[in-house]
């Protein structure tokens, strides 16, 4: 649809990252459920433009749309 659905593509061997825009510096990620699930958990980024969750190594993008 946009060329932004091919960041997020996910890999059958996961180790390619996915790659989430948020607007928010406070993000929690639960894997999206499903088989890649794991437990919820929440992440910071501080000062960071981004944080990667620990579990599924998504990337979250901090993006402040209209700022
Ligand atoms: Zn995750």
């Amino acid at each position: 649809m946009t060329k932004q659905d091919a960041q997020t593509a996910p890999e059958p061997d996961g180790k390619s990252a996915q790659i989430k825009a948020v607007e928010t510096r406070s993000v929690s990620c639960d894997g999206g459920g499903g088989v890649s699930g794991h437990p919820r958990v929440f992440l910071e980024m501080g000062d960071g433009p981004h944080v990667d969750c620990p579990y599924c190594s998504c990337r979250y993008l901090y993006e402040v749309e209209g700022a």
